[in-house]
């Protein structure tokens, strides 16, 4: 449920800095269009596109010609988000688009590489942009922030030189996303769960986020990155806070942020030395061929991770995080497994086990719930088997497109909603917690990463690590059945 943005008394103006960029023209303004047709962008919305490449209104409202419906809307300001001279130009190019009368709001989204994000916001600063005295003044910045605690701290100080906490919108494209959300209503919003999501009732949680690419072009960037920055840091322990938050006390920013932060708290830290027996890392076999890689690379593109939430409600129920590029399936799901019935009534074969309830919660692609429990085998004399209960939203709600995560997050930060966003306490403790993972990862003493089969599920190493605690990888949509 997409409210639509209030109608400003004045101008409302987007500035994307890297507008000739990939985000802005496949996630950006395709959202921004959606937004239009629905006709839920504030009426006098104007986007100011700023880059280096010279090119001027036309040029540019041709490279997003497919956007046609917006072009009216669409402005374009050669310069360098590091001259101060350019961003003089910027203020100008906006007082123009803005004229005079009314409240001039701007959102400055910095859809620039993360070593620009520090001089974007300084020079913001320096230029007296972010002043809000005739209008609102906020700003987005894109993922990654921060490549540690050290470098997340220094940025959260730069931006709050220049800006307020409540102006600073740092996107996790994973929290616009439905399902995610629609977590939250499927835990708060339903009295029956609940009461089982604790430690009396839940065996463990896994969290998977797996991605059929490999590293495409990006290899410079990605062998001074790994999975761990790439996906742990943020997405994984992003739907971890969801799943074992307390209940807020209201749907608003920062009761939501408050219950993810005490989350993240609670997490038991990984002792750099220990890593080992905390998490695995993997390598696809050959991702040392790929260009911009160094052909001795240790860094992980697979990891799977044992969490503990040191807390009331999660003492002693691990948290099984992984991730991994070239794997089989691209899929982000969580499954809940539930304790099994402490005694059995009915006849089991050998090698059986107890069967446990899970619940799978499907991020992407196929967005839905799966439910199991055991049924009796008809016919057949007191024979189980596992069925499902399903929900799938395409199914639920068929003609309704699920709108891009980027459609959520431009109109909350254009309504000022900071709910979706990450806060600065919530990026350092996120960092705090997959640092020493890193750190331990290049020690001498901690494990190489172990190579596995592009199209597999990982090493095999992770199958042991699972194994070793009595447990299997669960399987998306046939949950109950371990990984292949
Ligand atoms: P690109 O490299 O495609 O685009 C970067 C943009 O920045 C270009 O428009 C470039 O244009 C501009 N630029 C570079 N230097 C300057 C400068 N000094 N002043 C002004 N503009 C400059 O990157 P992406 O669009 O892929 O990514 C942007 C951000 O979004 C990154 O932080 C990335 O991590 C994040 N992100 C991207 C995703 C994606 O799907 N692409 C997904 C999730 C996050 P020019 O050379 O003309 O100046």
């Amino acid at each position: 449920m997409i409210e639509a943005a209030p109608d400003s008394n004045g101008s409302t103006t987007l500035v994307i800095f890297g507008a000739s960029g990939d985000l802005t023209r496949r996630k950006l303004v395709p959202a921004l269009a959606s937004l239009h047709s629905k006709g839920r962008l504030p009426l006098d919305l104007q986007i100011l596109g700023v880059a280096r490449s010279d090119m001027d209104d036309e040029q540019f409202r041709a490279i997003l010609a497919e956007w046609a419906a917006l072009s009216s809307r669409i402005h374009y300001l050669h310069g360098d988000v590091t001259s101060l001279q350019d961003l003089e130009a910027v203020k100008d190019k906006l007082a123009s688009i803005e004229g005079n009368g009314g409240s001039h709001n701007r959102l400055y989204y910095l859809s620039l590489a993360p070593s620009l994000y520090r001089s974007a916001m300084s020079g913001l600063g320096e230029s007296r942009m972010s002043e809000d005295f005739d209008g609102w003044r906020r700003l987005v910045v894109e993922k990654p922030f921060g490549t540690d605690l050290t470098s997340a701290r220094e940025l959260n100080d730069v931006a709050h030189s220049v800006f307020r906490e409540d102006q600073v919108f740092r996107i996790d494209h994973y929290l616009g996303k439905e399902t995610v959300q629609n977590l939250l209503v499927f835990r708060f919003a339903n009295a029956i769960f609940e009461p089982l999501w604790n430690r009396n009732y839940i065996d463990h949680v896994q969290i998977t986020v797996s991605e059929t690419l490999k590293i495409d072009e990006r290899g410079d960037y990605y062998d001074q990155t790994g999975v761990l920055r790439d996906m742990f840091q943020n997405h994984l322990l992003q739907l971890l806070t969801l799943v074992a938050m307390e209940p807020p006390h209201a749907f608003e920013a920062e009761a939501l942020r408050n219950e993810k932060v005490k989350v993240l708290n609670a997490i038991r830290r990984i002792r750099p030395d220990d890593v080992g027996r905390h998490a695995i890392p993997g390598q696809y076999r050959t991702y040392r061929d790929e260009s911009g890689v160094s052909p001795e690379s240790d860094t992980a593109t697979y990891a799977a991770v044992r969490l503990h939430v040191d807390n009331w409600r999660w003492q002693g129920v691990p948290f099984y995080l992984r991730s991994g590029k070239a794997l089989r399936n691209k899929s982000t799901e969580i499954i809940i497994q539930f304790r099994s019935p402490p005694h059995m009534l009915f006849p089991l074969a050998d090698d059986e086990d107890i069967p446990a309830n899970t619940l799978a919660i499907f991020v992407q692609p196929d967005e839905g719930f799966h439910l199991e429990f055991q049924t009796k085998t008809p016919e057949a004399e007191l024979q189980m088997r596992t069925a499902e209960l399903e929900f799938h939203y395409h199914e639920a709600f068929s003609g309704q497109a699920i709108p891009d995560a980027y459609e959520r997050l431009l109109l909350d930060a254009l309504n000022g909603d900071a709910s979706l966003f990450t806060r600065s306490d919530e990026i350092e403790q996120a960092w705090s917690i997959v640092d020493p993972i890193i750190e331990g990862f290049s020690l001498p003493t901690a494990p190489r990463p172990y190579y596995y089969s592009e199209g597999s599920w990982g090493p095999v190493e992770a199958d042991r690590f699972m194994l070793t605690d009595g447990r299997a990888w669960l399987q998306a949509g046939r949950a109950g059945s371990a990984m292949p």
